[in-house]
This record gives structure tokens, C-alpha cells and sequence, in this order.
């Protein structure tokens, strides 16, 4: 190996398990030091492949030509021509950039993830370094956003910095959606989302929380008041395994165990707790029921490890490795079949064994073996076996001009404007990455969509060349380019199918 350029991947270091389990906000990474993002930013060989892998596209060479310099300035600009929430995404973006990147196979990928943490955590106040220049577009229509989780919080940003007035109306009393209800603190800093969340609603967008479409305010009066609409409600409604003995006391939710201990309630878990499910929010799950005292937490999946969620990525791998240094407990190739209960309490947790059976579509299927039950004695159990949108604010007469996929989605096209002209989509309920970085990337294109849609109805008078526009800018190969020509195409193409 070279004297001069030592190509190993600088390594991650993590907090002491054992200390990290007694409390809720004690942080899993250690961040970087400047000397190690300067030398890990220099392992970068800029062919780009990583663009392609990031679902927002962002240019990452170029803020590791930024950061390879020490320039974090620069390192934050360039992000930000494609992501308003950088110290978010720093914490617990999956980076699916880190999997395309060419150096994967020769000593690690570029860890990027947390190159741009530092970069974020070093910069308070990011209005002092972006020189946002807002757009006079000959006009300042009002649009309306239906939720403030990262899609709809970016969707503000990218419309209020064009000149746009933007209401956001959100059914609970704080920003952010998942980031603050779902994720715990000790993966997703609570200040990281204040000060991005803040920041964006600096420029100008109102937020009215406490506020559910469908419930406190019509959606028809949003359609009545608004020039456009953009729903970004996220899916909210548990998907529940519907086995007998889950009305038991003990049995909960994901969404909901996460969403009150996120919220400040304590519950008791008792010392054995069962997860079933394999995504991010079953991992968060037996972390945070480590954090409340369990003793035992076991994770039950249907498929076999090299089957589960997310698997093959570094994401996947890494929630792995951070679990298992918690101790938490992995029963892979299971079916719940069964909750046992004394005195209206949960007690034990019935399973059977899966066999994983190739039909020649796609994954394997688990198959159950029911020759022979298992049992685990449990004090709580927490399904994390997904959730979807609820759609039914919005009045049958529109909902039936709504093109929907075969599982009932919102069709978007690729402006994420729905069949229903002024109405677009995005996040969770469009997406099948349903992660924060897609979200990201649907405000985007939501938010040229909608520029272009405004000016088509001649609300505003022209489109701006980019969606950003800082001062010394653009900063990025990658920056959002709007082509006035096009407009958004009414009636969505089923060939636009985004899930
Ligand atoms: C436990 C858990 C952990 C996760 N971990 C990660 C991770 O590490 N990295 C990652 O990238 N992704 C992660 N995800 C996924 C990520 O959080 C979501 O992809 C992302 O939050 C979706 O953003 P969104 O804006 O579409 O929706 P949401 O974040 O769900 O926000 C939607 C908002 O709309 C509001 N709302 C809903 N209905 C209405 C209504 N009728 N009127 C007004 N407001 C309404 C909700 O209150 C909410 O604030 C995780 C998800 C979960 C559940
Ligand atoms: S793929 Fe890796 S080496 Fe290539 S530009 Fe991206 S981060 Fe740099």
C-alpha cells in the first residue's frame, strides 16, 4: 500500500453498549473528528456512481471534494441543493449511495452517512451560510401541505424559498412526523430535528399543528382555498397480524408503543419482551424496550436473515451489528401464531417454524411448519408488521378521481402530481422505499410539479431555472433544473407506477 494514500475506510466507532442501554438519548455513533472526515473524504475517487444510488441524487463526490478540503461551508451547500434535512439524513439516512460506491469492495464504501453528520453538527445556523436568494415568480399563490414529516416539511422549503405562501397543516403538536414520533432519540437526535425543521419554517411557511385534514379543517376547503394541494401524510394506520390473544394487555402496536414512549409516556415492558416483525421500526423497538429495563428481547421474522428487510445494504448490516451488541436476540424463520394470557395480561407467545421455499418470484417464501408449536414466555409483546396511509379524509367524489395501484396507493406521475390536476403526493404513501431520503426526493419533484402546474394556471408568471438558488450558487452538478416547457401530465401513466 501506498505511503500516501492509505485507501482503508476510516472506522466508525460506537459507544459502549452497555452504557448506551441505560438511556433513551445516549447517541449510538461517534462522530467523526475533522482529521478523520478530511481523510475519509479523500478516499473518494469522484467517478460518481453514488449519484445514481441516492434516491435525491445527491452529488456526493462533490461534497467530498468540499470536505477532502475541510470546506464544511461548501460540504452543506452542495447538500443542500437537494436536502433541507442534512443533520437528519447524517444520523439515519440507510445511505443507499454507501452500497453503489466503488471503494465497497476495496477496504469499505465512503462512509458518507457520517461525513454528512459532521458537516451538519458543525454548522448552527444554517441561513448564515446558504444565503437562500427567494424568487419573486410574479406571483404568490397559496398551496396548502397536509402534513409535516420530512416530505411535507421539504415540499415548504423548496415552495416558501420559491416566493410560494405555504399553510402546513399537521394533526400533532410537533414537526418532523416519524423522525420524532417513530425514531428514537438515541439513533435521531431530538435538537437535529428542531434546527432543521425551524430553519425551513424560517422562510416563511406558516404550520398549523393539531390540525387533521378530514377532522379540524375540510379537505374540500383546501381544495376551495388552495391554488395546489400536496399530501404528505405518511402511513399511520398499524397493519396488525390478527392472531388471537392480541387484545391482551401488553400486546402493542409498534407505532404506537414508539409514538408514546417517544412522546415522553412510561410503559412497563416487564423483563421478556417479543418483537415480530424485521424493519426499522422492530429494531427500534427492542432497542428502546432494552432502554426501558427488558432484560430478555427477542426478535421474531418470518424469513431467514439473509431474507429480511433492507438486506443486502450496509444499512442493513449495521442495524444488525448495533443490535447485537445490545444483546437483543434474533429467532429468524418464525410464525406467531398464538398469544397466551392470565388475568387479561400476555404471557406467553406461540409460534411455529418456517420453512423458506423458492417459487421462482422474487423472494422466498416462509412457509409454516405446524407439525411441532413453540412457546416463549413474554411480559409484552410489539408487532412492527408495518402500517399504511388513511386516505379517508379525502370525500368519495374526489377519492374516485384518484388513480390508485392494484394495492391502493396514490398513483403519481412523475411530477408526483396525482390523476387529480392540483393535487400531488409523496413520502411514505407513494414511495416503496419508504425511507427519509425518497421522501426528500418526492418534495423535489412535488415542488416542481407544482411551480409548473401554478404557472400553467397562470398563478404565478414564470418558473424558476432551479428549484434552489443560493447566493454564489448553484453548487452542485446536481442541483434541480426546471424545464418550463414541460408540464405535468394530468392524467397519471400507469406506467409511472412508483410502487
Ligand atoms: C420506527 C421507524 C423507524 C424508522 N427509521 C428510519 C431510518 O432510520 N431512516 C430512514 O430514512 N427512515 C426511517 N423510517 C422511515 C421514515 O421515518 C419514513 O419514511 C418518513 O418519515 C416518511 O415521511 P413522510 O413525510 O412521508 O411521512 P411521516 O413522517 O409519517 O409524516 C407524516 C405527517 O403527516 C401527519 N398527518 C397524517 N395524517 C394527517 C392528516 N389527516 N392531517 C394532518 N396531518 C396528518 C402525521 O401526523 C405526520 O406528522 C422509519 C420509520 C419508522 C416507523
Ligand atoms: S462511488 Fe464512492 S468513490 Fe465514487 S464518487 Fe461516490 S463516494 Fe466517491
Amino acid at each position: 500500500m501506498s505511503n500516501y494514500v492509505d485507501y482503508k475506510r476510516v472506522p466508525i466507532k460506537h459507544y459502549n453498549a452497555e452504557e448506551r442501554v441505560r438511556s433513551l438519548n445516549k447517541e449510538t455513533l461517534i462522530p467523526y473528528t475533522l482529521d478523520e472526515v478530511v481523510a475519509e473524504s479523500s478516499r473518494c475517487l469522484g467517478c460518481g456512481l453514488c449519484i445514481q444510488g441516492c434516491p435525491a441524487r445527491i452529488d456526493v463526490p462533490g461534497y467530498q471534494i468540499a470536505m477532502a478540503n475541510g470546506n464544511l461551508e461548501d460540504g452543506l451547500r452542495i447538500n443542500f441543493e437537494k436536502l433541507p434535512f442534512v443533520e437528519v439524513c447524517g444520523n439515519v439516512c440507510p445511505h443507499p449511495c454507501e452500497d453503489s460506491c466503488i471503494l465497497e469492495d476495496n477496504k469499505g464504501s465512503l462512509a458518507t452517512r457520517h461525513i454528512k453528520k459532521f458537516i451538519s453538527e458543525d454548522i448552527p445556523d444554517y441561513r448564515e451560510v446558504l444565503k437562500v436568494r427567494i424568487q419573486d415568480l410574479g406571483g404568490h399563490p397559496n398551496v396548502a401541505i397536509v402534513g409535516a414529516g420530512p416530505t411535507g416539511l421539504s415540499a415548504a422549503f423548496y415552495l416558501s424559498i420559491n416566493g410560494i405562501k405555504v399553510d402546513v397543516f399537521e394533526a400533532t403538536d410537533k414537526p418532523g412526523g416519524v423522525m420524532v414520533h417513530g425514531i428514537p432519540p438515541f439513533r435521531l437526535p431530538r435538537e437535529s430535528i428542531k434546527k432543521e425543521a425551524e430553519h425551513i419554517l424560517s422562510y416563511g411557511s406558516r404550520i398549523f399543528y393539531n390540525t387533521r385534514i378530514g377532522r379540524d379543517v375540510l379537505f374540500e376547503s383546501l381544495m376551495k382555498n388552495y391554488s395546489a394541494t400536496y399530501i404528505a401524510i405518511g402511513n399511520w394506520k398499524p397493519t396488525r397480524i390478527k392472531i388471537k390473544g392480541e387484545d391482551l394487555q401488553g400486546v402493542y402496536h409498534a407505532l404506537e408503543f414508539l409514538n408514546r414512549i417517544n412522546n415522553g409516556e412510561k410503559i412497563e415492558v416487564g423483563e421478556r419482551v417479543a418483537i415480530i416483525g424485521g424493519g426499522f421500526t422492530a429494531y427500534d423497538a427492542a432497542r428502546i424496550s432494552l432502554r426501558l429495563g427488558a432484560k430478555k428481547v427477542t426478535m421474531l421474522y418470518r424469513r431467514s436473515a439473509i431474507d429480511r428487510p433492507g438486506y443486502p445494504s450496509s444499512n442493513a448490516d449495521e442495524e444488525l451489528e448495533e443490535a447485537e451488541e445490545e444483546r437483543v436476540i434474533f429467532d429468524w424463520e418464525t410464525s406467531p401464531f398464538e398469544y397466551t394470557g392470565e388475568n387479561g395480561r400476555v404471557k406467553g407467545l406461540k409460534y411455529w417454524r418456517n420453512q423458506m421455499v423458492d417459487t421462482g418470484k422474487g423472494r422466498r417464501q416462509p412457509v409454516p411448519v405446524k407439525d411441532k408449536e413453540y412457546l416463549i414466555d413474554v411480559d409484552t409483546i410489539i408487532e412492527a408488521t408495518g402500517q399504511r396511509e388513511d386516505l379517508s379524509f379525502i370525500p368519495q367524489e374526489i377519492m374516485e378521481k384518484l388513480t390508485t395501484t392494484p394495492t391502493g396507493d396514490l398513483l403519481v406521475n412523475q411530477y408526483n402530481m396525482t390523476s387529480y390536476p392540483g393535487i400531488f403526493a409523496g413520502g411514505d404513501i407513494t414511495n416503496k422505499r419508504k425511507d427519509i431520503i425518497s421522501g426528500v426526493a418526492d418534495s423535489g419533484r412535488a415542488s416542481m410539479g407544482i411551480l409548473l402546474y401554478l404557472k400553467e394556471q397562470g398563478k404565478i408568471q414564470r418558473v424558476p431555472q432551479r428549484l434552489t438558488n443560493y447566493e454564489g450558487g448553484p453548487y452542485s452538478t446536481t442541483s434541480y433544473e426546471i424545464n418550463d416547457k414541460e408540464i405535468p401530465a394530468f392524467a397519471a401513466n400507469p406506467t409511472e407506477i412508483k410502487d
